[in-house]
């Protein structure tokens, strides 16, 4: 039976994303102002505790759901809510924080604002939040006389080598993504009559999620896109002869997928995982599982979801890691990638549950893409035993793969962008945005999918920007430390007053702390460029003496089996077909990068959990 948990997962998608931000209201510092505050302030800290044990006994069930498999009956847990979570109670913190002067007064006001709102709606939009989850997990459909289940498509193409039988599955499986478009339109149409019920405008709405206006978010991605354009349609040439044989306009949306996985590596044993990450962060005094505040459960137990989840129960007092390693350098990634968000978590000294707990992922994010970032270091890999032949490849690999998910998401925010403005036509915005994105002109099977992309609220951004802090971190590290800044302590010493504020920082407040005017492209693009190419100057030393040490590998990566699909590399994002086998993760899941709109309403000003790592 499937868990109630489904209506946690809701993708909160808004339809339309016009107008104004609405000018935050004048701070009243008159004595009736004063008054009104002071009335206020009981109300809505009593907001915040219930908001805290309501969350902290939702993660006690995912955590034993998560770890054991133990039924998690999350709709319980809203019984008694109706009295408090409501408009009013949102009505109140807003009209508090109008109130309030004091910039972390009002962050943390912003964060429970954000998260009573995303929750109250989220329980108005259960019903066909449940509706579509459902939809996904039964949808089938059927390739060569066999029923293939939807909600596997990305890794089916991604494991499938024939470029015919690709066409025809994403082909084949239109229909079904039709069915989950409509239901997704329907909660999109929903959200956005809730909107005014709560006194928000989509555009302030969106801003306050995700505490960067949509103005900026478009710029940003438009900038990520235009400065690896050219990059990008180089690689996906090379890669689309090397790979498939074929030229460039000769594949498809469905043959991303494949090339964009990750090439298969020797080494990383399993029982290596998450050793190797410990003995990473423990010179940094860096390593979370050896506080007495974290839980680090690495085990196998039979019915334990093998998907990596961090779980800050009591951030940063209470923090879980699970990790089920099944070894290989994908592993390995995601296995860091975890790591860095219980580094997050555990390593802030923010006791205030509306700024340890609460608030956008950005910055918890760039700290994980941080940790991954380690398995393209050169001498990092050495360490890890993969010879300079293996790990050439491999960084290429990844250079593709992230440039991949960060053109996707920036493609993500500018459709959604687009597809918001008065009289905008979906398809149309679709089109000219996402083929920019992927470099290649779309047809009317990727339009038909312009759906699963929408995102009102653009939740793709905070991992956008999330991936471009994290290389604006590992940089600062190389700048003040060196290529080999994990080997040095004051490297830890460096991260941890970063670390502290929590999410009491921002993005642009954390850009700003390492010397940066704000979150920008400029490391991300000056690191992944060259890996492209495989001439980076930090790229693996060449080959020894009497070898050629050729830019490209050249051996063909081999193709993996068709047991290790990748997730999370498909181009479609989907409320669904990353929808995973399906996580409850509720309020905690993080989507796949790519993934539908970040979230549920719910999950929204809750950071970080769980994540397929891309
Ligand atoms: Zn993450």
């Amino acid at each position: 039976m499937r868990p109630r948990l489904s209506h946690l997962l809701l993708a909160l998608v808004l339809a339309a994303c016009a107008g104004q931000p609405v000018p935050p209201a004048t701070p009243a510092a008159s004595p009736a102002g004063t008054s009104e505050r002071d009335a206020l302030a009981p109300a809505v800290a009593d907001l915040s505790s219930k908001a805290e044990a309501l969350l902290r006994a939702q993660d006690e069930l995912v955590w034993k759901h998560w770890t054991e498999g133990v039924p998690a009956d999350l709709a319980k847990t809203y019984v008694g809510t109706e009295g408090w979570l409501t408009p009013e109670a949102v009505g109140k913190v807003g009209r508090l924080r109008a109130l309030t002067t004091d910039g972390r007064e009002r962050r943390g006001l912003d964060h429970l604002h954000a998260y009573l709102a995303g929750e109250w709606m989220a329980q108005q939009l259960a019903e066909v939040s449940d509706a579509i989850a459902a939809l996904e997990q039964s949808l089938t459909f059927k390739v060569a006389g066999t029923d293939r289940p939807y909600r596997n498509l990305e890794s089916i193409l991604g494991a499938e080598k024939s470029a015919l039988r690709r066409r025809q599955i994403y082909e084949a499986a239109t229909p079904a993504v039709e069915k989950v478009s409509a239901l997704l339109e329907r909660r999109g149409a929903r959200a956005a009559e809730l909107l005014p019920a709560l006194n928000l405008e989509p555009a302030a709405w969106t801003t306050e999620l995700r505490e960067a206006s949509p103005d900026q978010l478009g710029a940003l991605a438009d900038t990520v896109l235009t400065r690896t354009q050219d990059a990008w349609t180089a690689a996906l040439t090379r890669l689309a002869q090397r790979e498939l044989q074929l030229p460039l306009d000769r594949i498809g949306r469905q043959d991303l997928p494949r090339l964009v996985r990750l090439p298969p590596t020797e080494g990383f044993k399993r029982a290596e995982v998450v050793p190797r990450v410990r003995s990473t962060l423990g010179p940094l005094q860096l390593d979370p599982a050896a506080l007495t505040s974290v839980t680090l459960d690495a085990g196998d137990a039979p019915r334990k979801n093998p998907r990596g989840l961090v779980l800050g129960v009591v951030v940063p007092t209470d923090v879980r890691i699970s990790l089920r390693p099944v070894g290989g350098a994908r592993d390995q990634r995601s296995a860091l990638h975890e790591f860095g968000h219980a580094v997050h978590d555990a390593f802030t000294e923010e006791r205030r549950f509306e700024l340890a707990k609460l608030g956008n992922r950005t910055n918890a994010e760039a700290f994980a893409a941080l940790l991954e970032s380690l398995t393209t270091e050169p001498a990092w890999l050495e360490q890890a035993g993969l010879s300079p032949d293996a790990s050439r490849p491999w960084v290429q690999g990844v250079a593709v793969q992230e440039l991949f998910l960060v053109r996707r998401a920036a493609g993500k925010v500018l459709f959604n962008l687009a597809a918001g403005r008065p009289g905008a036509d979906a398809h149309t915005a679709y089109r000219t945005t996402m083929d920019r994105a992927y470099g290649l002109p779309g047809t009317a099977l990727d339009e038909a999918r312009n759906t699963l992309d929408q995102e009102a609220t653009l939740g793709a951004a905070d991992y956008l920007r999330g991936w471009l802090l994290g290389a604006q971190l590992r940089a600062a590290l190389v700048r003040k430390f060196g290529a080999n800044w994990w080997q040095d302590p004051n490297a830890g010493a460096f991260l941890k007053p970063l670390l502290a504020p929590g999410n009491g920082l921002d993005a642009n407040g954390l850009a700003r702390a390492l010397g940066d005017p704000g979150v920008s492209p400029d490391a991300f693009v000056a690191t992944v460029l060259p890996r492209l190419s495989g001439t980076s100057s930090d790229a693996p030393r060449p080959a020894p003496a009497g070898r050629s040490p050729a830019s490209e590998p050249a051996a063909t990566p081999a193709v993996p089996p068709a047991s290790a699909p990748t997730p999370g590399t498909a181009p479609f994002s989907a409320a669904s077909a990353v929808a995973p086998e399906t996580v409850p993760a509720a309020g905690r899941a993080e989507l796949a990068p790519g993934t539908s709109d970040a979230g549920t309403a719910r999950q929204e000003p809750v950071p970080p959990r769980r994540e397929l790592s891309p």
